[in-house]
């Protein structure tokens, strides 16, 4: 079965191809996440590039990361929610907003990075891997 994920308005998807597994979930806490985010922390999925669809207008925002590499949020142009990310650190990966999929039945978070500003408040699930910045 494939899966999809949504922009808040829903004008903006990105599809994933049968049997590509969205294990990869990783939380990040770092300053950028949260101000990209509007929360807590960031989430993503990574999935091959070749694996995953993107559908519908979107504008992008690059940044550069502290590793003096770059890092894309692609946006729905209508509604303003981040969907898709692209990462010089994950070339040939499409990035896609783990909370798109409002699917609570996703794989728990294997990592958690930059938890040195983490919100003291936000629990991290047992048996992830934890570090202080991010995992490089
Ligand atoms: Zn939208
Ligand atoms: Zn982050």
């Amino acid at each position: 079965m494939s899966h999809r994920a949504a922009c808040h308005c829903g004008a903006v998807t990105v599809t994933v191809a049968d049997g590509v597994p969205l294990a990869i979930v990783n939380i990040c806490h770092c300053q950028a996440c949260q101000r990209r985010t509007g929360s807590p922390f960031g989430s993503i999925v990574w999935v091959p590039d070749a694996t995953a669809t993107v559908a519908g207008t979107t504008r992008s925002y690059t940044r550069p990361t502290d590793e003096g590499r770059h890092f894309t949020s692609h946006f729905c142009v209508t509604c303003g929610s981040n969907i898709a990310f692209t990462a010089e650190k994950n070339p040939g990966f499409t990035g896609i907003a783990a909370g798109a999929f409002a699917d609570p039945s996703l794989t728990p978070p294997r990592t958690s990075v930059w938890e040195e500003s983490r919100h003291p408040w936000v629990a991290v699930p047992e048996g992830a891997a934890r570090f202080p910045k991010g995992r490089v």
